[in-house]
């Protein structure tokens, strides 16, 4: 009888440690990133238990590798998420969740770096990593509602490709022009203009010269007073146009570099298109309030815009 019951008591000792959950410990300041990522995952039908793979997820004070705002470290089964306290805290919103969300992609979904480009080349995921060369240079447009694509990604390699990589507008499809609501001197270096009223829909061109190397040309616009904008930027030395807001660039798309460059930026009943040379560039959602400032003071240097029109369009 005595011998029946030892193996039974070893049985039930073995069968609870199999049953045993992993340990899950989250910084209070992580854990609300952490409950966003599960909650998107049980959007998209994968229900994740983290007790399944245990997590320890913290804050340290220096990364030990260099230039990694946070890392997944798997020890002896357990997994480890360390995020970088100075750059966490130098962070936005949208970075810190992409940062979580990647670390969580490594050491919950088991995925790791994915580093490939859609044509246009913006990135596939947010699980790009381990830059080289001029790759650190292309961002990740983790902004304007385009990060529910990565966040589809995140959770299914096989995810489409969504229609903002592929869709193209054609320079000459010209909306009528109304109303001119702003101008500028010939050989404007700096300006910074407010408009006597928000506007939705409008045309802003410009022709534009560097006048030595090292020249940058930026177009901002957005809400008055606001620290908010879009931005659309000329690299005059790699030949490339950056596209982005406030919070993050989109992409960078490299265009034919002549003496005297046109920018076009069209937006049109909540889309906003981007045209250089007469060459579509991109196009991406509209700013999110009636534009009441158009500027570039602090953005641009060593170029002179020629010829300044904006205009009411319909
Ligand atoms: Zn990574």
């Amino acid at each position: 009888m005595s011998r029946v019951y030892i193996l039974s008591l070893v049985f039930f000792i073995l069968f609870s440690c199999s049953e045993t959950a992993n340990d899950v410990v989250i910084d209070p300041e992580l854990q609300p990133y952490v409950d966003r990522f599960l909650a998107e995952g049980s959007k998209r039908g994968v229900d994740i238990d983290l007790t399944e793979s245990g997590l320890d997820m913290f804050f340290e004070e220096d990364i030990s590798t260099p230039d990694y705002a946070g890392i997944c470290r798997y020890r002896l089964g357990a997994n480890e998420i360390g995020i970088d306290k100075e750059q966490w805290d130098q962070s936005t919103e949208s970075r810190k969740e992409w940062l979580v969300y990647h670390e969580l992609g490594h050491c919950v979904l088991d995925r790791s770096h994915r580093n490939d480009q859609f044509e246009n080349g913006m990135w596939k995921s947010l699980m790009r990593g381990d830059l080289t060369g001029n790759q650190n240079r292309i961002p990740l447009c983790y902004i304007w509602d385009r990060d529910q694509y990565f966040i589809d990604e995140l959770f299914d390699e096989n995810t489409v490709a969504p229609d903002w990589v592929s869709k193209t507008f054609d320079y000459n499809d010209k909306p009528i022009r109304g109303e001119e609501i702003l101008t500028l001197d010939p050989e404007t270096e700096s300006f910074n203009k407010f408009l006597a009223a928000g506007i939705e829909n409008f045309e802003i061109e410009f022709t534009h010269t560097r006048t030595r190397a090292g020249a940058f040309t930026s177009l901002l616009y957005g809400g008055s007073g606001s620290l908010e904008y879009n931005i659309v930027q000329f690299n005059h030395d790699n030949n490339d146009v950056f596209i982005g807001n406030d919070l993050r660039g989109c992409l960078r798309i490299p265009f034919e570099n002549m003496a005297e460059n046109k920018l076009t930026i069209r937006q049109l009943n909540g889309t906003t298109t981007v045209f250089v040379n007469e060459e579509f560039m991109h196009s991406f959602p509209a700013y999110k309030e009636p534009i009441l400032r158009v500027w570039n003071d602090g953005f641009s240097q060593f170029t002179q815009i020629q010829e300044f029109g904006m205009w009411s369009i319909n």
